[in-house]
């Protein structure tokens, strides 16, 4: 059944000190100014790095970022999605603010059938200046939905790190011969399923496994953030395993700290077009990463006019998938287009930045050269590429 569950909306956002540009078509490298193709926007401006963080050098050590921030790293791990969040922390473990958790949604893909392995592209990452250690703990695991370019890689996460809590869609994904994947070790889901479920941390306790999100469950990722989920199905709706997907969006408690982030997963438009008539303008975001890797099937033009975000994050590789390669250029046509109605001035990160274009990058090569971290104390955004994962 379908599940909506309360949303705050939000009064409005600050605005970000940057000016920006919307690039069209990436043919460059990760640098201070890119020069984009033959769009008829030239460059993209990096927004204002966060005092004692130079960004610009594409190499800050987790040490440097003051620790009271929280972070959102989008990860490149290819065609695929992998968010690692950690949340602010203020030194006092256990007053239920600033925590420092772990938050990490979806894995990426499994290495198998052209593409990129995603938890080795994201512990490399991760364990680079000690981001996340192996055997941290992972406060909370979210799968968005049981495709292989989100589960695939979650296996090796819940191998080397202690979760405590999972979430997942709850549908039940069945192959042709309608097998249900989930008894399947030898599936992408299956394999995530079954170690999901038995998972153990600690000193031998059970991760909380939420197969299914109930009405109105709740996160609680610390007093200062919100956390809403939006939209989550556990039955296919208009047809798309996609629209399954858990929607999050995260927001900062305190008022003046306007930053905010939409995880929509691989949701389509059909789920947006629902969102859009259940919070219309409530669903004004500061970064939107874009549903299904900047396909066609996700980021209306509608959509784009309620979430007014500032920045879009682009999780993709340069691969064929499925048959179409990501993103769809007439995405890029939407969001020019609603930037300049609204006089957004949008900025794009993409995690296919560096992949070499038009030609096909080797399989693997498309991952871990420009994840896009973005970091904020609730009232100013930073947000840049680390190349190369430093
Ligand atoms: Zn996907």
């Amino acid at each position: 059944m379908l599940k909506r569950i309360s949303f705050k909306a939000v009064s409005g956002l600050i605005a970000i000190g940057v000016i920006s540009f919307l690039c069209l078509i990436n043919e460059g490298i990760a640098s201070e100014n890119i020069e984009c193709g033959a769009g008829n926007v030239s460059k993209i401006k990096y927004a204002d790095p966060v005092e004692d963080i130079d960004l610009h050098q594409n190499a800050f050590p987790i040490a440097k970022i003051p620790e009271e921030l929280l972070q959102v790293h989008f990860i490149d791990v290819g065609t695929g999605d992998s968010i690692w969040i950690h949340t602010g922390d203020d030194g006092i473990d256990g007053n239920g603010r600033m925590e420092g958790y772990n938050i990490i949604i979806d894995g990426g893909s499994w290495g198998l059938f052209g593409r990129a392995n995603g938890y080795d592209a994201a512990s490399e990452y991760l364990g680079k200046s000690d981001r996340m250690p192996i055997g941290s703990t992972i406060d909370w695991m979210i799968l968005s939905h049981p495709h292989s370019d989100h589960a695939g890689g979650l296996y090796g996460f819940i191998q080397d790190y202690d979760v405590r809590n999972i979430l997942d869609p709850g549908h039940d994904k069945t192959n042709d011969e309608e097998e249900s994947d989930r008894l399947r070790t030898w599936s992408a889901y299956g394999r995530f399923f079954q170690a999901a479920s038995a998972e153990v941390f600690g000193e031998g306790q059970m991760a909380n496994f939420v197969w299914g999100i109930p009405d109105n469950f709740m996160l609680d990722w610390g007093a200062e953030l919100d956390v809403d989920i939006l939209w989550s199905s556990r039955e296919i709706v208009d047809n798309g395993l996609n629209n399954v997907s858990i929607v999050l969006r995260l927001s900062f408690t305190d008022a003046g700290n306007d930053i905010s982030f939409l995880f929509p997963g691989d949701a389509e438009r059909h789920v947006e077009d629902i969102l859009i008539k259940e919070l219309g303008s409530g669903l004004r975001t500061t970064v939107l990463k874009a549903g299904n890797h900047g396909s066609n099937s996700s980021t209306t033009e509608a959509f784009l006019q309620q979430v007014r975000p500032q920045h879009i994050v682009i999780t993709a590789g340069n691969q064929n998938f499925s048959g179409t390669m990501r993103p769809s250029p007439e995405v890029f046509t939407r969001i020019q287009n609603v930037s300049n109605q609204l006089n957004l001035n949008t900025q794009v990160w993409r995690t296919d930045l560096g992949d070499k274009t038009p030609t096909l990058v080797p399989v693997g090569s498309e991952s871990g050269d420009d994840t896009i971290l973005a970091t904020t104390d609730g009232k100013t955004l930073s947000i840049n590429y680390v190349v190369n994962g430093r």
